[in-house]
């Protein structure tokens, strides 16, 4: 137990954590590119902000979240997705008083109880944007077109944008009469969970994954078919959009929200090259979210994306993913006096911008030279006393093993030049 990380975690080690790091600075600078400024909110709140939130008939809040009761009794929750700590932050901060439309992006922890598999951790990491004040379709395709964005500059193909409306309250209402006509003869043969939503929510029904609650609605009518005028112009507005941005996608009634408060404009990429967890990226509009978490009445949208899904992708597609860096200068030593004199060029040149490395576990000379192809070195110096008092050093490349005398400063030229 000791030594074992709990199911459905995973340590990033370091041959990862740059292409991590590389995925991190990818997203932030598309995210200036649009404006978006970063926003970080803690890895707990209270349990309520996600009942609401995320919403009490979803199976993230029925069954995947990490609920405790903290030492004075509160409910916490740990994150399961990142818009709902956005939310509370944006309405506790009044950040609404400020600039509109407001644009954040944030990059995040989450944390769901469900079964691991490939793709399917229980603590993931999301990357996110919303947009808030902003009702006009551009919004969307924006947020769309971020994505979009992001995924081209990672080189990330084989993509599909499906894009959906789960239309407003108004037309919902007539549609989810529609929806509870045709599931009403099957209703004894839907799962537990899904029984429980007919009444509460049975959009929610077309997005369990339950086979036999899949089969039963099959065929059911769509959400699409029902838009009001003002829904359906709407999404007529978001396709022109995303035409002018030169983004293709697909329409998929099938996509769902299901909130009272996700409004409009749903959205799902997805790939076809990683099997069953396709959907990278999810997003979509909630233009009644920040009033239902006690905000005032104010339009929002935005995504959500997995990286650890992201990166399946991009190593199954072989997008082009960096390598932990190499050395540039491994100092070699003989004797105190060369040791104290390394450790202090080591610092200089680290000053000047060089990866510079030293055996901080003082070996003898075979034991430095095994340790500088370890770690990759282009280049190895060594010091003696000799070359202290003489003020030269040898340089070994370590790539062709050629060996030179050169002076402590004519080595940052030598680094430069081949670098
Ligand atoms: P799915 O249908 O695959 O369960 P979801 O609808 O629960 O996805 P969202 O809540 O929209 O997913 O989350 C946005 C993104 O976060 C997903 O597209 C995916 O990339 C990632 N994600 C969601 N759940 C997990 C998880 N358990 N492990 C890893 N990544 C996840
Ligand atoms: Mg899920």
């Amino acid at each position: 137990m000791l030594t074992k990380a709990p199911k459905g975690t995973k340590d990033v080690l370091p041959e990862q954590s740059v292409k991590w790091q590389y995925i991190e600075k990818t997203f932030r600078d598309i995210c200036a590119g649009y404006g978006m400024k970063e926003i970080r909110t803690p890895v707990f709140e209270h349990t309520e902000l996600f009942q609401r939130g995320v919403g009490d008939t979803t199976d993230i809040v029925q069954k995947e979240m990490y609920t405790f009761e903290d030492h004075a009794g509160r409910s916490i929750s740990l994150k399961p997705e990142g818009t709902a700590g956005v939310v509370r932050s944006y309405i506790e901060n009044k950040l609404y008083a400020d600039t509109k439309p407001a644009k954040f992006c944030y990059l995040t922890p989450c944390f769901r109880y469900e079964r691991p598999q490939a793709g399917r951790l229980r603590e993931f990491h999301q990357l996110g944007v919303e947009i808030f004040g902003a009702e006009s379709m551009m919004a969307d395709a924006e947020v769309v077109s971020l994505a979009m964005d992001f995924f081209e500059t990672l080189g990330v193909g084989e993509l599909e944008l499906r894009i959906n409306s789960i239309g407003c309250p108004q037309c919902r209402s007539e549609y989810r009469q529609a929806l509870q006509d045709f599931l009403r003869k099957s209703y004894n043969e839907l799962c537990d969970t899904c029984k429980d939503r007919f009444e509460r929510n049975p959009m929610r029904i077309l997005d369990c994954k339950n086979p036999d609650c899949k089969k039963i609605t099959e065929g059911a009518p769509r959400m699409i078919d029902y838009l009001c005028e003002e829904c359906s112009g709407a999404f007529k507005e978001l396709k022109k959009n995303l035409g002018a941005m030169g983004i293709e996608y697909t329409v998929d009634p099938g996509i769902v929200r299901g909130l009272d408060y996700y409004t409009k404009t749903a959205f799902e990429i997805v790939t076809n090259t990683i099997g069953a967890q396709g959907t990278v990226c999810g997003g979509g509009r909630y233009d009644h979210l920040v009033e239902e978490l006690g905000g005032p009445a104010t339009p929002g949208i935005g995504f959500g994306l997995g990286i650890e899904r992201l990166l399946i992708v991009m190593e199954a597609t072989g997008a082009f993913l960096p390598k932990e860096p190499e050395t540039d200068l491994f100092i070699a030593f003989v004797g105190g006096e060369a040791r104290l004199y390394a450790q202090g060029l080591a610092r200089k040149l680290r000053k000047q911008g060089f990866k510079v490395m030293a055996d901080v576990a003082e070996r003898n000379m075979k034991g430095q030279f095994k340790y500088a192809d370890r770690v990759n070195a282009r280049f190895t110096a060594v010091i003696g006393e000799e070359e202290i008092a003489e003020n030269r050093l040898t340089l070994k490349n370590m790539k062709t093993s050629e060996q030179k005398q050169i002076s402590a400063e004519e080595l940052i030229k030598e680094l430069k030049v081949s670098e």
